[in-house]
């Protein structure tokens, strides 16, 4: 049994736009970033790679990188899919939190999971999608940034 953690967090600009898990979100701010900044999907390849013990997103995806600017972050997610299916394996079970004060993501929460399950080629069942604030604490809880944190387990693929 293979289960990985992640974890990303991105500062809020204006005149950014606001994606999580390949879903875009109307709000005043969005993400900043190297790529299009998709804390979601950052956070749950993050796990990708910690279940599969190597290394973390931005070891294979650098900041540094131009190939990476604004970036979609899914291609992130089918690199990740790639190197599973080099070790013969797949995701069984995506959980995720984003952690945000606003905007208040209860009604985008399911297109969000959806989202996340296609870019997958998960079924919804085998997705977790929860949405919290920081109740005003820290940097989250001003609306400076947006955190996600996520748990991946792995199953035999093909
Ligand atoms: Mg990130």
């Amino acid at each position: 049994m293979r289960i990985g953690i992640g974890y990303d967090i991105h500062a809020l600009a204006k005149g950014r736009k606001l994606l999580l898990g390949g879903v875009s979100i109307p709000h005043s701010h969005g993400l900043l970033g190297h790529s299009d900044g998709d804390v979601l999907l950052h956070a749950i390849v993050d796990a990708v790679f910690g279940a599969l013990g190597e290394g973390d997103l931005g070891d294979h995806f650098s900041d540094k990188d131009p190939r990476w600017k604004g970036a979609d972050s899914r291609m992130f997610v089918k690199e990740a899919l790639l190197c599973l299916k080099k070790r013969k394996l797949a995701v069984a079970h995506i959980d995720s939190v984003i952690i945000a004060e606003a905007p208040k993501l209860g009604k985008y929460k399911e297109a969000i999971k959806k989202s996340v399950a296609s870019a997958f080629g998960l079924p919804l069942s085998s997705v977790g999608v929860k949405a919290k604030t920081n109740e005003g604490f820290d940097a989250i809880g001003r609306g400076e940034a947006i955190a996600c944190q996520a748990v991946v387990s792995l199953k035999k693929g093909k």
